[in-house]
């Protein structure tokens, strides 16, 4: 398909671009280079000043960024112009923060005088994903800008418009040409980016297969790399739980961003004791939600990014129900795509759905369900939430929900997860780290931590 916009609610093409020629890509690399040796020597007070004027900039065209991401990749309005909110706050956080995280840290040592110093690395590459085109991006490069790195940006070949507007936003901020460049390149042309001498470092949100990729040669290159990867995320609800909170919070947790986001509640693990009544009420709100175009104000569901997201889950979801599960609701595309209007026929929609009663050795075991399907499970203990909940290679976030304290300690250590929130959907937050464990990836972006990542942390020792 090439570096294309293609409105996922209406499959209207709406712009193709060609990808950068190797010649533009050395060009931008040059910039880069020549901008880090003075960009590096400002002070956090001028880099404080350009973050929050490119604040400035995404709340003044809020409405337009929100309608540029729900025209290319498909989520609702509201959600797309929270988003470009979400992105000046870390662009502010940050700005606010920076130089007390990357201040010196003296430490007592038999030297006259010895401490650490945060120093930026240099050129850092940022290959990111469609489903948050704005947040994934600001959340990358707040941090790596305040720490005095310059960024090169490869976006999703489908949100290429996304991607200039958000280097625009740095330029109309004021900050130097070279300091934040999108690269319009294809994911083949990553591996020549991440070998030029001049890129010390690299970061990637998006699937195993591609993390995997880039770490590979990036440790062949001897450099550093963060990933943020899939996520199966499961969502516990214990007998003491508020089940009315925890079914509201499951439908938005699950059908954020129309089921795709990495951290998206995607197994449902119930005890026996609330199991019936929990599934009850969350099939009835899943057949309430309203699919529909996400530019329109009472849409709940919009489409899918792409037609392979599409075709994926609806194979995932088929391979369930061939293995004997059961979709108490939606789960029927055919019966989905026959109530839509004409205008949406071309669009990637899937039904809300919800799927009990999962034999082992399905898809639903092992893999990221990338859509708005919950899988429903039903255990009878503590003990055997937690297993299931550990059953899989990945390890992002976990929800889990109870009043009891010595269940949340118990949850809180014993889940493998980067996150644990009690009685809470999982959600990032400029001021928490955030990041997986196990297949979900590496390091962390966000917090203290996050822009403590592309630093050298040098030691100095004066006698
Ligand atoms: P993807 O195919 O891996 O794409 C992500 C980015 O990687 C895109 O820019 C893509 O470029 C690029 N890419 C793909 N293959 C590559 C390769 N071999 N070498 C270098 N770059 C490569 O991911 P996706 O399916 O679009 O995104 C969804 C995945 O991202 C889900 O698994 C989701 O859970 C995960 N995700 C994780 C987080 C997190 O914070 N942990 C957040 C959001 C999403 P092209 O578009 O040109 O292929």
């Amino acid at each position: 398909m090439g570096i294309a916009s293609i409105n996922p609610t209406t499959g209207e093409k709406l712009q193709v671009f060609a990808a950068l020629s190797q010649e533009a890509i050395a060009s931008s690399l040059a910039l880069a280079q020549q901008t880090f040796a003075e960009y590096r020597q400002t002070s956090f007070e001028q880099r404080s000043q350009w973050l929050q004027a490119a604040a400035a900039v995404l709340e003044q065209n809020q409405d337009s960024f929100g309608r540029l991401m729900t025209l290319e990749m498909g989520k609702p309005l509201k959600s797309a112009i929270a988003e470009v909110k979400k992105s000046a706050w870390v662009c502010r956080y940050y700005a606010e923060n920076a130089a007390a995280f990357l201040a010196d840290e003296p430490a007592a040592t038999d030297a006259s005088q010895s401490y650490v110093r945060y120093l930026p690395l240099g050129i850092v590459l940022a290959v990111m994903p469609w489903n948050f085109p704005f947040w994934q991006v600001f959340r990358f490069a707040a941090p790596a800008l305040m720490a005095g790195n310059v960024g090169l940006l490869k976006h999703a070949s489908n949100v290429p418009q996304c991607a200039l507007a958000i280097e625009s936003v740095f330029k109309q901020a004021g900050l130097p040409a070279g300091a934040f460049q999108t690269l319009l390149i294809g994911a083949d042309q990553v591996e020549a980016v991440v070998r030029d001498h001049r890129v010390k470092a690299a970061t990637l949100t998006g699937s195993e297969a591609a993390g995997s990729s880039l770490a590979a040669t990036a440790g062949a290159e001897i450099k550093k790399t963060v990933l943020e990867l899939g996520g199966s995320d499961p969502f516990i609800v214990l007998p003491s739980a508020d089940i009315d909170a925890a079914v509201e919070t499951a439908v938005t947790a699950r059908m954020l961003n129309n089921g795709q986001s990495c951290i998206a509640a995607k197994r449902f693990i119930l005890h026996q004791a609330i199991a019936d009544q929990f599934e009850a009420k969350l099939v009835e709100k899943f057949r309430a939600l309203k699919v529909g175009d996400p530019l329109e104000a009472g849409t709940d569901l919009g489409p899918l990014a792409t037609p392979a997201i599409l075709h994926d889950i609806d194979q995932q979801v088929q391979a369930c129900l061939q293995a004997g599960a059961q979709a108490l609701v939606g789960g029927d595309l055919a019966d989905l795509q026959a109530q839509l209007p004409e205008a949406l026929q071309k669009g990637h929609f899937y039904p809300a759905t919800v799927i009990a009663q999962i034999p082992a050795g399905t898809p639903a075991a092992e893999e990221e369900f990338f859509g708005p399907v919950a899988l429903v499970f039903r255990v009878d203990s503590l003990a055997a939430a937690i297993e299931l909940a550990n059953a899989t290679p990945l390890g992002l976030g976990a929800s889990a929900w109870t009043q009891d304290q010595s269940e949340r300690d118990r949850l809180i250590n014993d889940l493998e997860a980067g996150a644990v929130f009690i009685n809470s959907l999982v959600k990032s937050d400029p001021r928490l780290p955030f990041g997986g464990t196990k297949r979900s990836g590496y390091g962390r972006e966000l917090g203290r931590h996050g822009i403590q990542e592309f630093v050298n942390i040098k030691t100095v020792w004066v006698q």
